[in-house]
């Protein structure tokens, strides 16, 4: 009897175990509510065959250990339903995609990477991105809350909305690829020559269960090949605007993380998406800033929530924060000051952040020391950052953010963490520590003194970066 018990249970072990290739991606969905505050955030992997058949990994650690865009062989073992995956915890029906499709999730038990992205090189030239864009037209509905022309070409590279004065005066349009171009200080831009917008005719109706994202991105791509010859796996990235009723998916945004992390990876194609359901100014950006490797820029304890970052909200217009833009490479290493822990007083002068300092004259973007003992979404230590912020640049509407009545944005510096990450491509998101006005020294939002939430000795350096600031 006890034999025969033994046998079965290893026959269903046996069956249970598969071996797959397939090209994964580490997925973030940005949910919303009904009034389009982001509220939260999911992480899964998704292991995606030939086949078209969807391997959804739960595991945070495991899902972070591959690269989104890479070709894998996996050995794995489905998990059963009762703990499988990570089930949403929202008040209002808002699901994973995987949970929608009724997916089943996995447990890697082997795993051998086949390709994989090339490092960055060396040397520092402008990365100047290709883009398919595409709006999905279903035969009974379409993203008609985006137009081609005045909302999704416009909105990438050619807004008349002046925002106000950047670099040397010249005057700053919001748009998707402006907001990257200024943050990357020119090292990243999308590049109009190399982008093709399309409306493709999907020749059916549009799904009305699950949220079926790589099935209808999939279709779109077939039919972009057939109806106007584009080829949608040559680009770089590669971005879909899907109707606002899109099956029973909850999310915003939805995107692949670290498929193109500019600071780690060299140039490949085909590996980036994102899905765009909604007209907000940077969730374009935000999306962007996922295929990057970028996670959210929060408040504690929410995920989300720091107003001035556009991984915080996407809202109104504003620009990448200064531990993000570290991040990936874009501040150029002469201007980032790392700072030791131990360093008790130090004066310097830091830049607004919104342009580069000029060469030679002592001042940085940004200065950085690591945090041992700060903590953030359950996650012990960091980086943390000071910046300072003007109302310049894609900055220049920041009074008009949500909380500037509470913080009165312009014209502070900033103290950001960025958490530990263990991974280059991927970062682990920020938390926004502090708003400091002049001789500030506490943390407002937590209603502490700073030294409970940066290391002892912070506050005098804050206090003489405070006096010594020059712009
Ligand atoms: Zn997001």
């Amino acid at each position: 009897m006890i034999a025969t018990v033994l046998i079965a249970a290893a026959a269903h072990l046996a069956a249970a175990t598969e071996t797959v290739k397939c090209v994964y991606d580490l997925v973030n969905e940005d949910f919303a509510d009904g009034t389009f505050d982001k509220i939260e955030a999911v992480n899964y992997g998704v292991c995606r065959t030939r086949q078209g058949r969807s391997l959804h990994i739960g595991d945070w650690k495991t899902m972070r250990s591959f690269r989104s865009g890479d070709e894998l062989t996996l050995t794995v073992r489905k998990d059963d339903s009762a703990t499988g995956g990570r089930s949403s915890n929202m008040q209002n029906e808002a699901k994973a995609m995987y949970e929608l499709n009724g997916e089943d999730t996995y447990t890697v038990l082997e795993s051998l990477t086949s390709t994989s992205a090339k490092a960055r090189p060396e040397s520092r030239t402008t990365d100047a991105r290709s883009v398919l864009v595409i709006r999905m037209i279903y035969d009974d509905s379409s993203p008609d809350y985006c137009p081609m022309e005045s909302c999704v070409k416009d909105g990438m590279y050619d807004s008349s909305t002046t925002l106000g004065s950047g670099y040397l005066g010249t005057p700053v349009t919001g748009t998707t690829a402006s907001v990257i171009s200024e943050s990357s200080y020119g090292s990243l831009t999308f590049d109009k020559g190399q982008t093709t917008f399309l409306d493709v005719r999907m020749e059916k109706t549009s799904p009305t269960s699950g949220c079926p994202t790589y099935e209808e991105m999939w279709h779109a791509d077939v039919k972009a090949e057939q109806q106007f010859g584009v080829e949608a796996n040559t680009f770089r990235h590669r971005e879909y605007f899907v109707p606002l009723v899109f099956g029973r998916c909850s999310f915003s945004g939805l995107a692949n993380v670290g498929c193109q992390n500019p600071a780690t990876q060299a140039a490949r194609v085909g590996r980036c998406w994102s899905i765009i359901r909604g007209t907000h100014p940077t969730l374009r950006a935000h999306e962007f800033g996922h295929n990057f490797g970028l996670f959210h820029g929060g408040l504690d304890p929410d995920d989300y929530g720091d107003q001035i970052s556009v991984m915080g909200n996407d809202r109104a217009f504003r620009a990448y924060t200064a531990p993000d833009r570290d991040f990936l490479g874009w501040i150029p290493s002469e201007f980032v000051r790392l700072m030791s822990p131990q360093t008790v007083s130090y004066r310097f002068t830091l830049h607004a952040l919104h342009e580069l300092p000029q060469p030679g004259s002592g001042q940085f973007t940004t200065v950085k020391f690591w945090c041992d003992s700060c903590q953030s979404q359950g996650v012990t230590g960091g980086h943390v950052y000071l910046s300072f912020l003007t109302p310049q640049g894609h900055y220049s509407q920041m009074s008009s953010l949500q909380g500037n009545s509470q913080y009165q944005y312009a014209n502070k510096v900033y103290v950001h963490l960025q958490r530990r990450s263990g991974s280059t491509d991927y970062g682990r998101g920020t938390a926004r520590l502090a708003v400091l006005g002049n001789g500030g020294h506490s943390c407002p939002r937590l209603r502490r003194p700073l030294d409970s939430c940066v290391p002892p000795g912070w506050r005098h350096r804050a206090r003489r970066r405070q006096h010594s600031r020059t712009r």
